[in-house]
């Protein structure tokens, strides 16, 4: 399956010289959305080939990972658990958007502290979970494992060899690996991470290695300073550009992922960054979904809310 690149027209763009494309994985699939089609995708012949008849797999609250493996699971007849991070939410998932679409699409629900959450490769657990559950097929937080990467080298087309710079959002860098893995060797694969990660720099570090353990080639790096706090943290000044961004090329950004990278491209656009005559190739990963729950975060808080 191939996504077209819809090409982003604004004025900052043509004031540097710089064309911008943004590759549409987003319309993929109508609720699994973008990379975790693609992530999933291979898992999913696995599970059927090694004979499971469950998928259990971990994520928070306004998971786009979650909602999508339940929409999965449910179409290819594989029960689906979800262990929750979180014990609080026992009480009130079903005011929760995503959790709400993943229970009617079938997931089982655990919620765990967050402590416990934490032990989610640690072997006793996973062992325990066998006990309460049965066998199941494992899939990992955000979906990152060799199968995963192997969907996201189908993102791009021999066609996309025409850019200079291709951008991908980064959570657990399974769908950077997968770019850099199938982009030319001298094509610059820049990733955006939605985490914090500046302040601690253990914790960048830690993602360049996780990258590494998948991505072959030596064409990508990390750009830092547009996580805006860290995972599923927003700002009004990141409201205000996924919304003017969407009101003036028409392309709904998620406040996740893609509104970040966006920000970040613009910004260093803005900054000259990119030399005149630089195409760049930007993936839209999808996300939408998680706007309806960043919406309920930001009107309890009283703050600007995302257009839909
Ligand atoms: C999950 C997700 C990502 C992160 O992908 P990784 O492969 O974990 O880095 C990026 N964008 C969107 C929209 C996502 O849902």
């Amino acid at each position: 399956m191939i996504s077209s690149n819809q090409q982003v027209l604004l004025p900052i763009l043509a004031q540097k010289n710089v064309s911008l494309y943004l590759k549409r994985e987003d319309l993929l699939h109508p609720f699994i959305s973008g990379n975790k089609y693609r992530k999933l995708k291979y898992n999913l012949l696995a599970a059927q080939e090694g004979g499971y008849d469950t998928l259990l797999t971990f994520g928070g609250a306004y998971s786009n990972h979650i909602a999508a493996t339940a929409f999965a699971g449910q179409e290819n007849r594989l029960r689906t658990i979800g262990i929750i991070r979180g014990e609080e939410l026992y009480q009130k998932w079903e005011t929760n958007p995503t959790l709400k679409f993943a229970h009617q699409n079938g997931m089982q629900f655990k919620f765990v502290p967050r402590d416990v959450y934490r032990n989610k490769t640690d072997r006793q657990f996973l062992k325990a979970l066998t006990s309460e559950f049965g066998s199941f097929y494992l899939l990992p937080e955000g979906g990152a494992n060799l199968e995963a990467v192997q969907g996201c080298e189908e993102i791009l087309n021999p066609e996309d060899a025409r850019f200079q710079v291709l951008c991908s959002c980064v959570g657990t860098g399974g769908t950077l690996a997968g770019i850099s893995n199938s982009a030319q060797a001298e094509q610059e694969v820049l990733g955006f991470p939605a985490l914090k990660g500046d302040s601690r720099l253990p914790a960048r570090q830690v993602l360049n290695q996780d990258i590494r353990k998948f991505a072959k080639k030596e064409n990508w790096k990390l750009i830092s300073g547009y996580d805006f706090g860290g995972y599923a943290k927003i700002t009004t000044e990141l409201v205000k550009f996924i919304n003017s961004f969407k009101a003036e090329t028409g392309i709904p950004l998620d406040p996740v992922y893609t509104g970040k990278m966006l920000f970040g491209i613009i910004d260093m656009v803005r900054k000259n960054r990119f030399q005149p005559g630089t195409a760049i190739l930007a993936i839209h990963s999808g996300g939408l979904q998680g706007i309806t729950g960043m919406n309920q975060k930001l009107k309890k808080k009283k703050l600007p809310l995302l257009d839909i």
